[in-house]
């Protein structure tokens, strides 16, 4: 069929142990769906629950590559999320039935411009040009659950220049896998391809051109990504 300018090549994300790749649809947001990470944001957790934002697929930085530091911002923090990657569509999908809907799991970062997120969160403003900019979400290969289940609980960590910046476990999520699903699900019809990124624990700080991040979520998958 005739295009009038050229169609946007499809974001392939690769799959672990496979030559297959799993093409993204949307990318969901958690925000604040670790109780201590939503502390030290100022928050109170027991006032205030989770919410969604998004990024777009083409935010996503693939694995082996490196993350250019964005323009417009001097404070650019990272946040490490256990991703969630979804194979079939559904609105209104049940808690109980939600795992059904995920094909499996990566490690990403949710990077994000603090200093532009200050600034939108004090005008009541969106939050897109904090956390929807170029290469914003590394992301590693993804792991099929058929390979490795559902993980509920295991470490989910960070490391900058080989320093502990964060270290928390998955069982710490306010809303777990099945209910972001669930509550997502009644907000948006989601199909297949959608990923969701579902927060992040305490410990979220700045980074600097040339710092080596490396991040992970036990038993799902690692990643390494260089600042430049
Ligand atoms: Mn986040």
């Amino acid at each position: 069929m005739e295009t009038v300018i050229p169609p946007a090549p499809p974001v392939l994300l690769p799959i672990a142990g496979s030559a297959a790749t799993f093409p993204v649809r949307r990318v969901y947001c958690v925000g604040r769906n670790y109780a201590d990470h939503a502390r030290e944001m100022g928050h109170d957790p027991s006032r205030e629950p989770p919410f969604f934002f998004q990024k777009n697929a083409d935010n996503l930085l693939l694995p082996d590559k490196d993350f250019p530091y964005p323009p417009r911002s001097a404070d650019v923090h990272h946040e490490v999320e256990l991703v969630v990657a979804l194979r079939r569509a559904g609105a209104d999908i049940r808690a109980e039935e939600a795992l059904d809907h995920v094909y499996g799991y990566a490690v990403g970062i949710d990077f994000t411009r603090r200093d532009l997120q200050a600034e939108a969160k004090k005008a009541g403003r969106p939050w897109t040009a904090a956390k929807a900019f170029e290469h914003s979400a590394p992301i590693s290969a993804l792991a099929p659950a058929t390979a490795i289940g559902h993980p509920a609980s295991g470490g989910i960590w960070l490391k900058v220049n080989g320093e502990s910046r964060q270290q928390g476990d998955l069982a710490q999520m306010i809303w777990t896998v099945p209910e972001i699903v669930a509550e997502l699900s009644r907000l948006f019809t989601l199909a297949p391809g959608d990923v969701i990124m579902t927060g992040t624990p305490a410990g979220v700080g700045a980074v600097m051109r040339g710092d080596i991040i490396t991040c992970g979520v036990d038993g799902v998958a690692s990643l390494s990504v260089k600042v430049v």
